[in-house]
């Protein structure tokens, strides 16, 4: 089958847009955890957390940098 719908905006090679969402912070202030989940592909460790009490605004405020570094070779 042919497929003459509309092209999809795919962006072969880099991105060009360096703020493109690549994570999601989950924050949950009821229960006091938050998690993050990375979106990026081929992310070796999709998920991080969660944490919980105390933990949680160190948690908030290193993942994304600390998440980047370790596993997409990214300065924080
Ligand atoms: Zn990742």
């Amino acid at each position: 089958m042919t497929a003459p719908a509309a092209q999809a905006r795919d962006t072969p090679g880099r991105a060009a847009a360096p703020q493109q969402v690549a994570g999601l912070l989950v924050v949950d202030a009821e229960n006091v955890r938050a998690r993050y989940e990375c979106y990026r592909p081929g992310c070796p460790q999709r998920r991080e957390g969660p944490v919980f009490g105390p933990a949680v605004q160190a948690f908030v405020t290193e993942i994304k940098g600390q998440h980047m570094a370790a596993y997409h070779g990214e300065p924080r």
